[in-house]
């Protein structure tokens, strides 16, 4: 099968389904279709082709493509065209995939079921009514629906594997640092990660390969030779110990969803594992801690969009700050004007040590309950979210019930360990339920393994 007929097919389905989906926010499939031509041609004159030759992709609208728009779902960036590749860009380029598109995302990241995207809002392909998860629904959707084999997403708190879970897909946030973040348009530095969304665990080694390595353009980049993340994919899971905290199982959490999670420990312990019960008291001040710390970190990355050097600028102003407020104004959905209100408070002198320094002293705790739990644990395997995907409206005017979607994700972005997402069954309505392993950082292999042998 030649890559043009691979991306004629992609294109076909995206014809077919992205009316009711609405995954993308920009297509570039003829772009597309004369990428595929070059590589059949590079093939047909015996040329070394990449891991990832003629496979169609599809790219969270918040890493910088250049020549192609890159608009963060925001007004703000609505017309930005980006003069240069992100790094995870240039790396999938090198490999030879082929870009059907940018997708949909929560405005700059921030939410957690694209219903803040400026532009659109994108279906759960498992029931048109629900939200497909966020920040990263665009990339959860497209796989899900079969608009592109794989996605790349990205990762702050919970923004690749919550969608992953509302969707029924494979979604890794690796450790931090692993993949470069050069290119990608900053929500909280400390805490983003790129990831991919696959169909499965297979794909998952394959485009982190594809994407991991150190990078002089990240400064915080890690330098390190990084593993095949494939090799251990099809060995033996015997006497692995996985860690099951009964924090993560409380009532909070849809009966059904905890269900499915212990039938994946039951699974893994027939395959040799050692499955524990474990205590992370810390668990319930990762929240707090996570939209402290990142709307602070937001509040300040954010201070560039001004009207002046690029994006949007608004029309009427009196003078230079007059130019600023009403460019902002105009220009910032209400979330995110809500974290950069939050982060600005938090960060103000007088409050700053009661909140950021408190926020960053709890993160430092929960560091140290991971590692601590990794001494003795190989994985630590929980829920990916209190509930299952919920409708579209349904919590959209209650920003706390809408944070509360992530007490299982953002305490991995805070200790700054890889985990993944992947689907271990389904609700009385349906909807797919996504199961969470952790390991400690550096260890994707052994998640993927873990992973593998489950799937
Ligand atoms: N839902 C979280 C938030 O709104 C996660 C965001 C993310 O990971 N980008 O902040």
């Amino acid at each position: 099968i030649s890559s043009v007929d691979i991306t004629k097919s992609y294109i076909d389905r995206i014809d077919k389904v992205e009316s009711s989906v609405n995954a993308y926010i920009t297509l570039t499939t003829t772009q597309a279709l004369a990428r595929a031509e070059e590589i059949d041609d590079k093939r047909a004159k015996g040329e070394t082709l990449g891991s990832l030759a003629g496979i169609p992709i599809g790219i969270k609208d918040n890493m910088c493509t250049k020549g192609i728009k890159t608009t963060c779902a925001s007004k703000m960036l609505e017309d930005f065209v980006p003069p240069y590749n992100a790094t995870v860009i240039e790396k999938l380029n090198n490999e030879g995939a082929v870009l059907l598109g940018k997708l949909n995302m929560d405005e700059f990241a921030m939410g957690s079921s694209n219903e803040n995207s400026y532009f659109h809002k994108t279906m759960n392909p498992w029931d048109l009514t629900r939200v497909p998860g966020g920040s990263s629904g665009g990339s959860a959707a497209a796989v899900a629906a079969n608009e592109a084999v794989f996605t790349l997403g990205s990762d702050t708190g919970g923004s690749i594997r919550q969608p992953a879970h509302y969707c029924g897909v494979v979604g890794m946030k690796p450790t931090y640092g692993t993949v470069s973040r050069y290119g990608l348009v900053a929500f909280a530095s400390s805490l983003d990660q790129i990831g991919p969304l696959t169909k499965d665990v297979e794909d998952m080694a394959l485009v982190l390969n594809a994407i991991t390595g150190y990078d002089k353009l990240d400064s915080s980049s890690y330098n390190k030779k990084y593993e095949d993340f494939g090799e251990n994919l099809k060995k033996d899971i015997k006497g692995k110990k996985v860690a099951l905290p009964k924090e993560y199982f409380s009532d909070g959490i849809q009966p059904e969803i905890k269900e499915k999670v212990i039938d994946v420990a039951k699974k893994l312990e027939e395959l040799g594992a050692i499955v524990e019960e474990v205590s992370m008291n810390m668990t319930d001040l990762a929240l707090p801690a996570y939209y402290l710390i990142s709307s602070a970190e937001a509040s300040s990355n954010l201070a560039r969009y001004d009207g002046v050097k690029y994006g949007y600028r608004a029309n009427n102003y009196d003078n230079l700050v007059d130019l600023y407020k009403q460019t902002r104004d105009e220009g910032f959905g209400k979330e995110v004007k809500r974290r950069i209100m939050l982060g600005t408070y938090a960060l103000s002198s007088g409050y700053y040590d009661a909140y950021y320094k408190k926020a960053q002293q709890v993160r430092t705790l929960i560091k140290n309950e991971f590692d601590k739990v990794f001494e003795k644990y190989d994985i630590i395997l929980t829920p990916t979210g209190p509930s299952t995907a919920f409708k579209i409206g349904e919590k959209i005017n209650n920003p706390i019930e809408m944070y509360m979607n992530d007490i299982c994700t953002v305490p991995i972005n805070i200790a700054g360990v890889p985990a993944l997402s992947m689907n271990c069954g389904f609700d009385s309505n349906n909807m797919p339920i996504g199961v969470q392993f952790i390991s400690k950082a550096f260890n994707e292999s052994t998640i993927l393994q873990m992973a593998y042998a489950y799937e």
